[in-house]
């Protein structure tokens, strides 16, 4: 099987010329086509926001994007919020939902007039603290062993986020107590599913959970973010997930649970990779190969500019420029590798390739999500350009490559 290419070779071939490999790739009509996405899923609830997880892609134009598709940003730092107030996204646009959470940020969310989604009953008197409670007030829920996947996350038992099904009803209780006015409730118990049923399951406990509450405490949720999670088709034999028949699917388990009317609940979601990722490419060239036990293939981008793969063990489809879906070149089975001196450097392990000479070019795709957000500058590796194909069909440079300069930025050079 084959993923379908998102950008022809001819075209690669012209932005390596103009612009140094390694370099992001995002095509803002597949990025805005996600957002539409996910509010044509959910536009039979009225209220439905999908707040964009900012770490997935922190970079501005991006943001302004899904901004002008009516999203909002799901931030959990201090630089998110920062980036998000710049741009001028503040207030219900943003839902902070961050874990062992230092006072000072919980101080500026609540400044900004972020939705503030607790991860610990702890953190309620830490937030009273930065001036009083706000209005609204969400928690995190953790489900425990109601229901087990697994995960990147792992078994939610293990996981370190969210309050217990027990401490939820002291928690809304003490929120309510203190003045707070309205209620939301979280829960991310899953990263990457492309099990539809799951997310289905995840919005009925909610619903049930809300039920539960109001007649436990008397608090009225009047919204649930699902999280993100959502899965996304990285291996080509994998089916990607239906958002709209997850809609549809939501949409019924909701009309069990509520008339619309004086009972009715507003939807959130914070997905990230579902957004992002299949609008993005990694591009990098060929620069070595090598036959010693195994065959390898190196290239000048490495695990600094797209970790998923040494980390996890993820699988990011790769594409040889003019030689994948091209006939008439043989393959072989290859490592693709990196310069760090991290032997788990590697984009691909055992992957068939066409036969593969210097200076060829590989795109290495559904990288648009915990890509370049996830990179790093260990071996003094410098961070990469990303550059935009906009509707227009223009490129635009949306963040240059780093140099030198930017690395000993933050140290006093001149006493050297
Ligand atoms: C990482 C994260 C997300 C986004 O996850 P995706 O896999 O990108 O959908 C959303 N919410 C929270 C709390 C997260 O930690």
């Amino acid at each position: 099987m084959t993923k379908e290419l998102k950008y022809s070779d001819e075209f690669i071939r012209l932005l390596a010329d103009q612009y140094p490999t390694p370099f992001y790739l995002y095509d803002e009509r597949m990025l805005r086509e996600k957002a539409r996405l996910f509010n044509r899923a959910f536009e039979w609830n009225a209220g439905y926001k999908e707040y964009f997880a900012v770490k997935a892609n922190p970079n501005p134009e991006l943001l302004k994007i899904f901004r002008s598709e009516g999203l909002g940003c799901d931030c959990s730092s201090l630089c998110e919020l920062l980036i998000c107030e710049r741009l001028g996204i503040v207030g219900d646009d943003i839902m902070f939902t961050s874990n062992d959470t230092p006072v000072s940020e919980y101080a500026y969310a609540k400044k900004l007039n972020a939705i503030i989604n607790l991860d610990d009953i702890s953190d309620l008197g830490i937030l009273e603290g930065c001036g009083g409670l706000p209005e609204v007030i969400c928690f995190r829920w953790n489900p425990g062993a109601l229901y087990n996947v697994s995960s990147v996350i792992g078994n939610p038992v293990e996981a370190k986020y969210g309050l217990t099904t027990e401490q939820l009803a002291v928690a809304f209780a003490a929120a309510k107590s203190k003045g707070v006015k309205r209620f939301g409730l979280h829960t991310m118990i899953a990263s990457n599913l492309l099990d539809e049923e799951f997310f289905v399951l995840t919005a009925r406990s909610l619903f049930e959970r809300i039920v539960e509450l109001r007649d436990r405490v008397g608090v009225n949720i009047s919204f649930v973010n699902l999280g993100g999670g959502f899965g996304v088709a990285y291996k080509p034999e994998q089916t990607p997930l239906d958002l709209l028949k997850i809609g549809r699917a939501i949409s019924g388990e909701y009309n069990k649970f509520f008339d619309g009317g004086d009972l009715s609940c507003k939807i959130f979601t914070e997905s990230g990779r579902l957004v992002a990722a299949e609008a993005g490419v990694l591009v990098t060239r060929v620069i070595h190969k090598k036959d010693t036990y195994k065959k390898y293939v190196g290239v000048d981008a490495s695990m600094a500019n797209l970790m998923r793969p040494g980390m996890y063990g993820a699988y990011h489809h790769i594409t040889v420029v003019g030689k994948s879906n091209v006939d008439g070149y043989s393959n072989e089975t290859v490592d693709v590798v990196g310069s760090l001196c991290e032997n788990c450097d590697k984009f691909a392990i055992d992957r068939n390739l066409p036969v593969l000479d210097i200076g060829d070019l590989l795109v290495i795709h559904d990288a648009g999500a915990h890509g370049y957000s996830m990179g790093f500058q260990y071996n003094g590796k410098l961070r990469c350009a990303e550059l935009l194909l906009e509707e227009s069909g223009d490129i635009r440079i949306i963040r240059r490559a780093e140099t030198f300069d930017d690395y000993v930025a933050t140290l006093n050079i001149n006493n050297w």
